[in-house]
């Protein structure tokens, strides 16, 4: 039996007083939660954040992070720097990062590596854009996604991994996957975890569901036997949405 996981990506949104102060709210609230429940702030409010929901069951990660130790990388954060402030969970490959930052399937596989090797757990994103679905790519972008970005890793590793399904068109547009073509996708990529590490691990491999999940669509995608949790965005963003999600 999987455990639901469900988490909210914040984005580039709430300034740290917003986010300690909801991120205290939500421990609170959610302190009862019979799910994995994990928050992703900014860079800047991860401290404000760690300290707000100290002593609580939530697990606080990164949006990204860097794929090199340190060094002359300006602008960038290491993941000694992220587990030195208590966050040892990161989000990679988001498609707003391989979207508006170009970053590659081989670019992603350096950081999940990297980050893998320096003991976070990652929550890896994958998913097609429209213009691929329709163009009946979708198979063969999710398995590039898949096996490129998860190359190298080993079976031990996939323990700490977490995949969510994105598809690109139903990130932010209020466009939901039906629960059957989310499914299907799901188990696809399922399929993809077993070819490459085995049935077993395939079997507990948590497999989130991302793209415009609020409260009305929650439970009847959470019902369906391979969608293991949730990726929220903007329904993550306050209390009145993301605790229904939570406690769906
Ligand atoms: C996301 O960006 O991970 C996401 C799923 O956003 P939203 O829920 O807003 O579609």
């Amino acid at each position: 039996m999987r455990q639901l996981y469900i988490a909210g990506n914040w984005k580039m949104n709430l300034v740290p007083s917003q986010a300690a102060k909801y991120a205290s709210e939500l421990a609170a609230a959610a302190k009862d939660a019979k799910v994995k429940v994990m928050i992703a702030p900014t860079y800047v409010c991860l401290p404000a954040v760690v300290e707000a929901v100290k002593g609580s069951n939530i697990i606080v990660a990164a949006q990204n992070v860097n794929d090199h130790e340190k060094g002359a990388y300006t602008g960038e954060i290491s993941c000694d720097m992220l587990k030195d402030i208590g966050v040892k969970t990161v989000i990679l490959g988001h498609s707003e990062r391989r979207q508006y930052y170009g970053e590659t399937n081989e670019f992603i596989n350096k950081k999940v590596l990297f980050a893998l090797q320096n003991g976070m757990d990652i929550d890896l994103c994958v998913g097609e854009t429209l213009e691929e679905r329709e163009g009946g790519r979708l198979e063969q972008v999710l398995a590039d996604q898949i096996n490129i970005g998860l190359d190298g890793v080993t079976e031990e590793q996939m323990a700490h991994v977490t995949i969510a399904y994105e598809p690109v068109w139903a990130i932010g547009t209020g466009k939901t996957a039906t629960p059957a073509d989310a499914n299907s996708a799901h188990e696809y990529i399922r399929g993809l975890i077993a070819k490459k590490f085995g049935k077993a691990v395939a079997e507990k491999q948590i497999i989130q569901y991302g793209g415009s999940v609020k409260p009305s669509n929650v439970k009847e995608l959470m019902a369906c036997e391979h969608i293991d949790g949730a990726l929220v965005g903007g329904a993550s963003l306050t209390l009145e949405q993301f605790l229904p999600i939570i406690n769906c």
